[in-house]
Parts: structure tokens; sequence; C-alpha cells
């Protein structure tokens, strides 16, 4: 693909290293971003890095009515020795595919775009930071953009690429956090949308996040669309459970976003001969083993955040703590694991790593 490159002429003034690793998450912007044009017929086409800036879209746009819209999230980091390194692109880029078919939105080449991407960092090197436990987030997202207000299929897309470079997630080593069981709204349904990363789902999250976090926590954890029974994840991250001494998450069964990180640790748990189960758990289920003392660590895993260990877990009246509201032996372990592979620290057996330069 030729990506054609303009510079911008009044580059940002960049941050100093410190204010680099205090930035909070997602609102810092670089001096860049990709976009490549999609018309039926054509196909995608004009690849292109230019300043980052305001987008001009028809009002009749039909990303902005009704929602075709797609995005992917993934890290950028600068690893020993300098290399610029981006973490399972190929995967980013299959899930976008997978989202892409799912919302009628047509497929990309996903080598060619993940080359695009790298095209895109190694431009706002500069901005990648380098501190430790920081990072450089890559947003691609797809709009659909025929001016119609029919409800069908758009015929124009635009891919598009912007990054922001983040602090460390913690400051002060692995901070648990406390969860709201949600057992009123859902947030996917088999046969629904909940395995594409689609910008819809989160619209429809929002409420249930703004309850929760008015009743003094952080992220809420959601049961099945159904029998509001069987747990699904913690709003953007997929969950684990040590029970018993095993590693237990629930099945991706279409309602649950096919996490990276999720993917990565249960790659790695079982290269460490952890037994890791990938089936149904109830929330009664749960609790009860948590009554009988067999669960001995909850965590999320996702890429802002890489692993988050869940201190504290509240069901209906119910309060479940985890390993004394501290960080436990095997999350702290995956996250030395993953963050050490991402920066070149630790050894990649797996070649999750694709070096930029
Ligand atoms: C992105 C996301 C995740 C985590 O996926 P990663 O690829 O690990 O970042 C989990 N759940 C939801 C709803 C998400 O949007």
């Amino acid at each position: 693909m030729r990506i054609s490159i303009e510079k911008t002429k009044q580059p940002k003034k960049r941050p100093t290293e410190k204010e680099l690793a205090d930035i909070a998450f997602g609102t810092t912007f670089t001096d860049h971003m990709l976009l490549i044009d999609y018309n039926e017929g054509r196909g995608w086409h004009d690849a292109r890095i230019v300043p980052y800036g305001p987008l001009s879209l028809q009002p009749a746009s039909t990303c902005l009515h009704y929602g075709q819209l797609i995005f992917e999230g993934l890290k950028a980091y600068r690893a020993r020795g300098g290399s610029l390194v981006m973490f399972r692109p190929d995967q980013n880029m299959a899930r976008m595919n997978s989202s892409c078919e799912r919302m009628c939105i047509p497929k990309i080449d996903e080598r060619e775009f993940a080359e695009a991407i790298a095209k895109l960092v190694e431009t706002d090197e500069e901005w990648v930071p380098s501190l430790p436990a920081t990072s450089l987030y890559i947003r691609p997202f797809i709009i659909s953009n025929d001016a119609f207000l029919g409800v069908h299929p758009s015929s124009s897309y635009m891919f598009i690429v912007i990054l922001c470079p983040v602090g460390a997630y913690y400051k002060e080593g692995l901070a648990p956090v406390k969860i709201y069981v949600e057992d009123e709204y859902v947030r996917a349904v088999k046969g629904g949308t909940g395995f594409a990363k689609c910008a819809g789902n989160y619209a429809a999250s929002l409420k249930s996040q703004v309850e929760a976090s008015e009743k003094g926590y952080s992220q809420v954890l959601w049961l099945d669309g159904v029998e509001r029974r069987n747990i699904e994840e913690v709003g953007a991250m997929n969950v684990f459970f040590v029970i018993d001494g095993e590693i237990t998450t629930p099945e991706l069964n279409g309602s649950i976003l096919p996490g990276i990180t999720r993917k990565s640790v249960i790659e790695l748990a079982r290269s460490w001969n952890v037994p890791v189960a990938e089936r149904r758990i109830a929330i009664d289920e749960l609790a009860a083993a948590h009554s009988e003392g067999k669960v001995s660590e909850a965590f999320g895993a996702g890429t802002a955040a890489v692993i988050s260990p869940i201190g504290e877990m509240k069901w209906k009246n119910a309060v479940m703590r985890f390993n004394d509201g501290k960080i436990g032996e095997i999350s702290q372990r995956l996250y030395d694991e993953i963050t050490g592979i991402q920066t070149g620290a630790r050894e990649d057996k797996f070649g999750w790593v694709h070096k930029i330069k």
C-alpha cells in the first residue's frame, strides 16, 4: 500500500518524559493521524498520514445517526535498546475484521493496515514515552460516511488512526479495584454485538457505569443478558478468578469481547503448567466458592491496564473480598511477564512483539 505523508508545519511541543508519565489516559494526541478511504467499486484507497486535526463530515453521515462504527485499541512501546515495537497487532487487525463482518463494514487487508499503523507510529516516534510502564496507545477506528438517512449499510467509509501517549496506569504498584455486579442492566446478548468492538456497546454501558460510580465502585461486572446469572466481563476488561488453584474465566460465547490480553493470559498460564478453565461461571457459584475460601484471586485483563486486580466485589447484599484486597501472586506474575515481554525485558517466546524499527 502506498502511503503519502504530509508532515505538520506546526508541531506541538512534545511533553517531557516526566510530563508524559503523568498524562491521563486518552487526553493528549500526537502530531499526525492516518486516514484511508473506502468507496464501493474502488475498495480501500488513498492511505495518507496527515496532521492531527478535525475531520470534515456531512451532518447526514450515517455513523452519526446509526452508529456503524467500530474501533480497536493496542499499544506501541519503546523497548530495551531503543527499538520501537507493537504488541500483537495481527490479533487486533483480525478482531477488527471480525467486528467489520458483524457491522456490515468492508474488510481490511490485515497485514497492510498493520503496516500503515506502524508507519504512523514511526512518524510520531518521538511521542512514544520511554519511562517504565508508559506506552503509546493506538486507536484505529472505522466510520461509515454516506450522507444518507436510510438505515442500510453505507457505501463509503473512513479508516482512521490516532495516537496518544499514556503514563503509568498505576502510579504506585497495582492497586486493586472495587467492582459492582450489575443485575439490572445488561451489556450484550447472544446474537447481538457483544463480541464486536462497536461504539454502541459502550454507549449502552454508560448508565450502569455512572450508577456504580455514584455508589463508590470503579467498574461494573456484567452478567449474561438472559438469566442474569453467568459472569461475562468487567467494563472493558475480561475477568478471571483463581478458584481452587485453577485460573477460571468465562468461555467466549458470542456476547463477550474476545480480549487479546485474555488470550495472552491463557497462553502464558498454560505455558507455565498452571491449569486454566474457560467455562460458564455463575455468580452464585462464585459466591459459594468464595464463602468456602476457595477463591484466592480475581483480576481483570485488558490492553489499558494489562492486569487489574479486583479487591472487592459487591453482588446484591453480599460483599466478596479477594486476597485481603491485595494483589495476588498469579496476578502479579502475569503482569510482570506480559509487561516484561512488551518492553523487551523478558524473552518473547511466543513471537508477540512486532518490531517497527
Ligand atoms: C477491548 C475490550 C476488552 C479487552 O480486550 P483487549 O484486547 O485485551 O484490550 C474486553 N472487554 C471489552 C468490552 C472491550 O471493549
